[in-house]
């Protein structure tokens, strides 16, 4: 069964940035953040923000109230005005943080009432009356004469109105506030409206209405309760097509899709998309039952490679032979292995310590490391430990070298950092460092491929080895930052570890601009200026790391495991070249 997939789906950017800001906050706290209401509303994904301290409750309830100590932030969907002041009040008198992240799109929503109010204007708004949002965009309209109205019914039984305004809640769709504001114009003697749905509501309700026409059935991902996934599902309804509402990919029956050759799949604003990718999966597998041919069987090799960290391995053995090469160091078997081995068990033993974050980042892989954790776990250590060995057969400064990478690479998700750094800089561990995880990982890889085997020739580095080193470290860093591309586009929760996170997208773009001129720079002196082996051919993988960045940047990252397969794939062109160079093919 074909199944197409709305392109707006995934988290709107409002409720993505709430939970980033959130999670920062919680990643920065003492103790647990509460939000005013749940923050998304998607059971799955608040289970996991509990997971991290996060809890969504109701806003009278003890656990504001009582609270003396926890953060309270106000979510993407904003409160009353009064309910402000009285956070910033409790601040005053208790010390305990409050955070405001209301979505800017609805802010501007508060500011339109705000601003008709003082001009002594009556506010209409067309919404849902007992929605989070609207109880929150009253709170700015004058008392008495600010309305709520869902529908034209209720908009022709509103009172005679003399200036008036319409708005919309940000969700609602479109054809309904136009019918409800036609009935309120009537009505009133002074008319204005604002349309403040919002671009993302707007832009999923275009594609799900396109996507209905050309469907005969479209599955709807997104929670219950959420109002914004219902809404879809009404409005599938009016254009004729049978809506599936799933809140996860287990309530999916084979029977509802039987003789169907094709389905529509959307989701409400509050659904990340990984949770869409894994109902896409499923609707996939059903119908026909796939065929072995060689493109499945590829399909299941390659996610098999990447989840086992396989592939990454292997392409960190091609780099090193690759910076050995650049380096006219003569080939050993330990230069290969202790950098394969040492990325291996960093991959794994990684995933251990920070598995609470994994469990909403990455369902397969998380999956693999539930079922199978004391292999995997003995794996990732064995993987380590024999990288360090290898090493120590190559002398005691590779020793050293391999010894102190794993030792960095093990505390980089702990909380080792001391308490007044803790306190002064809201930073626990290496990881809080801004960038810290592009960073550490290029220096990391470049250490173990470039530095390691040079570390075996007694002597002081050169400007060949210093360039090789450059050289290794922007490819890696490129390869890490377009994965951090990927993770935030997925809807992945990733934090200002990240570059894409903590530059912002512009100046991530520009950065890696920069370094692929860079990893150019330093490839091209190495061929024309030291001539070093294998560094004119391995200048290939310039264009191909070009390539990816911009597909990444522009046309949005691949799916799955295809972003590791890429971005890792240039480092088994490297190996590859070197192979090739080695054995005379150029
Ligand atoms: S639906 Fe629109 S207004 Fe609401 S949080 Fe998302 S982007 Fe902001």
């Amino acid at each position: 069964m074909r199944v197409y997939r709305v392109e707006s789906s995934g988290f709107c950017w409002g409720v993505a940035e709430a939970i980033d800001k959130a999670l920062e906050i919680s990643k920065r706290n003492q103790g647990p953040v509460y939000s005013y209401g749940p923050l998304v509303h998607n059971r799955q994904v608040m289970s996991e923000l509990e997971s991290q301290q996060i809890f969504g409750v109701d806003p009278s309830s003890e656990g504001i109230a009582g609270s003396a100590t926890g953060t309270i932030v106000v979510r993407a969907h904003g409160v009353r005005p009064e309910v402000i002041a009285e956070l910033e009040e409790r601040e005053k008198q208790t010390g305990a943080r409050f955070h405001d992240l209301t979505c800017p799109l609805v802010k501007m929503v508060h500011n339109v009432i705000a601003g008709n109010a003082k001009r002594g204007i009556d506010n209409v708004i067309v919404g849902d009356a007992d929605h989070a949002e609207v109880l929150g965009l009253v709170g700015y309209g004058l008392p008495g004469r600010t309305h709520v109205v869902a529908n034209p019914e209720q908009a022709a039984a509103l009172p005679p109105l003399e200036r008036v305004c319409v708005v919309s809640q940000t969700t609602q769709d479109y054809a309904n506030f136009r019918a409800t504001a036609d009935v309120v114009r009537k009505q009133a003697q002074l008319y204005r409206e604002v349309n403040t749905i919002c671009r993302p509501t707007k832009e999923r309700q275009e594609e799900t209405e396109l996507m209905a026409r050309r469907v005969r059935t479209m599955v709807v991902v997104g929670g219950r309760h959420s109002a914004n996934t219902v809404r879809l599902v009404e409005l599938l309804h009016g254009w004729g097509c049978r809506p599936l509402h799933v809140e996860t990919e287990s309530e999916l029956r084979a029977e509802d899709f039987a003789g169907l050759e094709e389905v529509g799949l959307t989701a409400g604003a509050s659904t990340p998309l990984w949770m869409i990718e894994r109902v896409e999966e499923r609707l996939a597998s059903f119908g026909a039952r796939e065929r072995l041919t060689l493109s499945s069987i590829a399909r299941s090799a390659g996610a098999a490679l990447v989840n086992t960290n396989l592939w990454v391995a292997a392409g960190a053995a091609g780099l090193a032979a690759a910076a050995s090469t650049l380096q006219q160091i003569p080939l050993r078997w330990e230069f290969l292995a202790a950098p394969a081995l040492f990325v291996m068990s960093m991959h794994t033993l990684n995933r251990f310590v920070d598995r609470s974050r994994l469990d909403f980042t990455d369902r397969v892989a998380t999956l693999l490391y539930k079922r199978h954790p004391v292999p995997l776990l003995a794996v990732g250590a064995a993987a380590g430990l024999a990288s360090v060995g290898i090493a120590a057969l190559l002398g005691l400064l590779p020793f050293a070298l391999a010894l102190l990478g794993l030792a960095c690479g093990c505390i980089y998700g702990m909380r080792v950092l001391p308490e007044a750094i803790t306190y002064r800089f809201g930073i626990r561990r290496l990881k809080d460092f801004p960038a810290s995880r592009d960073l550490s990982t290029a220096v990391g890889w470049a250490m173990m491929t470039a530095v390691l085997p040079f570390l075996t020739l007694k002597t002081l580095p050169g400007t060949v080895n210093l360039l090789t080193f450059l050289a290794v470290f922007f490819l890696v860093f490129l390869r890490t930052m377009a994965l951090g591309v990927r993770d935030v586009a997925g809807d992945k929760i990733v934090g200002v570890e990240t570059v894409f996170k903590a530059l912002g997208p512009r100046s991530t773009a520009r950065l890696a601009t920069l370094m692929i001129l860079a990893l150019g720079g330093s490839l091209a002196t190495l061929a024309f200026a030291f001539h070093a082996p294998g560094a004119l051919a391995l200048s290939a993988l310039v264009p191909y790391v070009a390539l990816y960045t911009l597909v990444f940047f522009r046309a949005g990252p691949p799916r799955g495991f295809l972003g590791e397969l890429v971005t890792d794939g240039q480092n088994l062109v490297a190996g590859g070249i070197v192979a090739a160079l080695q054995r005379g093919i150029f």
